[in-house]
């Protein structure tokens, strides 16, 4: 894969802040990743969750401050840099015209990835979606799609994983899938962020946690106590 040259095994964000205009989304976020991590974000609606994951993905630029791949900053890579990271937003991208692997050979053509066929049958499994392959993804449900880009943002193996909200719309047994194949990803050296508001779900995927507030990140002690006393005790902290 050509996109496989850049690659990196932390990541730092330092000083970053963005505005929407007058509204500050992010404010200041200092905060370091390495390879096996799992980092939940967790904070109210508007906390800035899925602003931070949008600047880690390198779409959204910060109004000021930066964030480095390794070695590399956001503002050099480009491409190379977007084919190591898979992302998983609030909007799914999914083609409702085509069927579940139309959808995944068509990013596992954009990737250039080797053996696509495999990759895409793998991929299929994986989703639970193997005896749908040949369905359009119009008549599927929000968890049979969610599952379906998931995979698709998992297809070229990226190194930097970004997970917004990805619980959403899942049953129970899509969702213990979902909390093994983020373990498997830590395990396997990725770095995950992945925000969402369910702590019993967060609390079995983090090796850390982060709770975003206002703007501000502040991450969590893991000393075994309950993820949501914790988040409560940060909230209560920040407004006192
Ligand atoms: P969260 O994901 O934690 O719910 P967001 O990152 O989506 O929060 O939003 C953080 C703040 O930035 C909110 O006040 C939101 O209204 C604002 N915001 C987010 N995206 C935009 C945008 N494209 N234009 C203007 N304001 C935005
Ligand atoms: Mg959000």
């Amino acid at each position: 894969m050509s996109a496989g040259a850049l690659d990196f095994d932390r990541i730092d964000i330092t000083d970053v802040t963005r505005q929407y205009g007058r509204r500050r989304a992010l404010s200041r976020v200092t905060l370091s990743a390495s390879a096996g991590d799992v980092i939940v974000l967790l904070g109210p609606n508007g906390a800035g969750k899925s602003t931070l994951l949008n600047i880690l993905s390198s779409l959204l630029r910060p109004t000021s401050g930066a964030v480095r791949y390794g070695d590399t900053a956001a503002a050099d890579a480009g491409d190379a840099l977007r084919g190591r990271i898979g992302f998983l937003g609030h909007e799914l991208f999914l083609y409702s015209d085509l069927t579940a692997r139309e959808n995944l050979t068509f990013a596992a053509r954009l990737y250039r990835l080797p053996d696509p066929d495999g990759i895409v049958e793998r991929g299929l499994v994986r989703a639970n979606l193997a005896d749908r392959a040949d369905d359009r993804v119009g008549g599927f449900s929000r968890g049979m799609r969610q599952r379906l880009a998931l995979e698709r943002a998992l297809l070229h193996q990226p190194r930097l994983v970004l997970l917004d909200e990805p619980f959403t719309g899942l049953d129970d047994r899509s969702a213990d899938a979902l909390v093994e194949r983020i373990a498997e990803l830590g395990r396997h050296g990725s770095i995950v962020f992945a925000a969402t508001h369910d702590f019993d779900y967060a609390a079995r995927i983090a090796t850390r946690a982060t709770v975003v507030n206002r703007g501000r990140c502040c991450e969590l002690p893991m000393d075994g106590s309950p993820l949501l006393t914790r988040y409560r005790t940060a909230l209560a902290v920040e407004a006192a």
